[in-house]
């Protein structure tokens, strides 16, 4: 059980406004309190935590900003998982007025746009609500690099499935020789035959081609719930996209189904199998693991308040340097390779390699 904790991450964020997307998505704009204004200033891509408590147990959410950079809006979408806990609160209850306490924006999915920059063409892949991050890349890309091009490629059911349809159009007309966006419907027929079906390897590769030369594509992002990194990725690399052009973000782990977000107590007399020595916020602590605890549940059982949202290694809140001893990790979705070579992990899925381990959340 994930105690409730009094972090001071947190931020309380007015709902001004919620446009509802689709039956089952809505666009939350957000402010925040003048103090913390600044904090939330973001680089196109990045995610907000939130976090809400159900029957005493905290729960913590990611959701990636949809607004551009120029709107003077903090925006995100919010598509609804069958059976999900917070998206169908979300959803189906969030009004205007209300508050929803955030971490400031995380994440390095994305880029901050380079007026000065020579024209480049950036390419999006996306699927439901993988389009979250994507919109806010193109609408930044588009708005403050003059010369740049935007491709979006983005698959859904049906048309009534498409969230931020109108922004697309709008941006579409407003940009009208530099942005391209193509439809891609699963369950609904469409005059154009490859523009039906499933959102495959096969179909991207097919389609790309013809909308923007591989050889041009300066920078890919791909965003989608599982088996779209995959073969967007298989896709773009058959293409011959070099790997470190193509940027990567999931919202579920590649088997599709998180694992359970809470940590197994030790039982009262096991003795630690090892010490986690933990530096936050300035304060380095030892805290006493057991056996098979990851790094972060360590933390929280001892009750610091240690950063983390989804659990699965999707998102990189809980990331940490190792500066003593080693870890070994699950899993990992968002670390990039010169973030592991520099020593960093998410501590959501690390576990150490012998008795000791020092762990730094302060390290940049
Ligand atoms: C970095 C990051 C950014 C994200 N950005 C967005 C965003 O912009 N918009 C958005 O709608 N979501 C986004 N998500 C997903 C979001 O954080 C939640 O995981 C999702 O809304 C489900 O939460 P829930 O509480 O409703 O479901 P839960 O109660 O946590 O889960 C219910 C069931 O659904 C499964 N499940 C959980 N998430 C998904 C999913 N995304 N797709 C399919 N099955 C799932 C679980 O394994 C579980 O079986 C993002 C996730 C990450 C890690």
């Amino acid at each position: 059980m994930t105690a409730v904790t009094t972090s001071t991450r947190f931020h309380p964020l007015r709902v001004t406004r919620i446009d509802r997307e689709t039956p089952d998505a809505i666009a939350v704009t957000l402010q925040p309190p003048p103090q913390a204004e600044a904090l939330f200033r973001f680089t196109p891509g990045q995610y907000l935590t939130f976090r809400r408590v159900v029957d005493g147990e905290e729960q913590r959410r990611s959701y990636s900003i949809c607004a551009g950079l120029d709107e003077g809006a903090l925006r995100v979408g919010i598509k609804r998982v069958p059976g999900g806990s917070f998206s169908a609160w979300a959803v189906d209850r969030l009004q205007p007025g209300d508050v929803l306490d955030a971490m400031p924006p995380e994440g390095r999915f994305g880029l901050m746009p380079d007026p000065a920059a020579p024209p480049r063409t950036i390419l999006g892949i996306a699927c439901g609500s993988g389009i979250t991050p994507i919109l806010s890349i193109a609408t930044s890309v588009l708005a403050r690099e003059p010369h740049s091009r935007v491709v979006l490629l983005y698959g859904n059911r049906s048309a009534a499935d498409i969230m931020f349809r109108t922004a697309l159009e709008e941006l579409k007309d407003r940009h009208l020789h530099r942005f391209a966006v193509v439809h891609v419907l699963s369950r609904e027929k469409h005059e154009l035959e490859t523009l039906h079906g499933r959102f495959d390897a096969a179909r991207i590769q097919a389609l790309l081609p013809g909308l923007v030369p591989p050889g041009s594509i300066a920078e890919a992002f791909l965003c989608g719930p599982e088996g779209l990194a995959e073969s967007a990725t298989a896709a773009l690399t058959a293409l011959g996209v070099p790997h470190e052009h193509i940027h990567v973000e999931r919202f579920t782990p590649a088997g599709g189904t998180l694992a359970p977000r809470r940590a197994q107590p030790p039982a009262p007399d096991a003795q630690p199998a090892a010490t986690a020595t933990i530096t936050l916020d300035g304060v380095t602590r030892s805290v006493p693991m057991a056996a098979g605890e990851t790094v972060l549940e360590a933390g929280l059982r001892a009750g610091l308040d240690v950063p983390w949202s989804c659990r699965g290694g999707m998102c990189c809140t809980c990331r940490a340097k190792v500066t003593e001893g080693a870890v070994a990790m699950d899993t990992n979705y968002s670390l990039q390779p010169w973030e592991l070579e520099a020593g960093f992990v998410l501590t959501c899925q690390s576990r150490p390699v012998g008795t000791q381990v020092s762990v730094d959340y302060d390290a940049t």
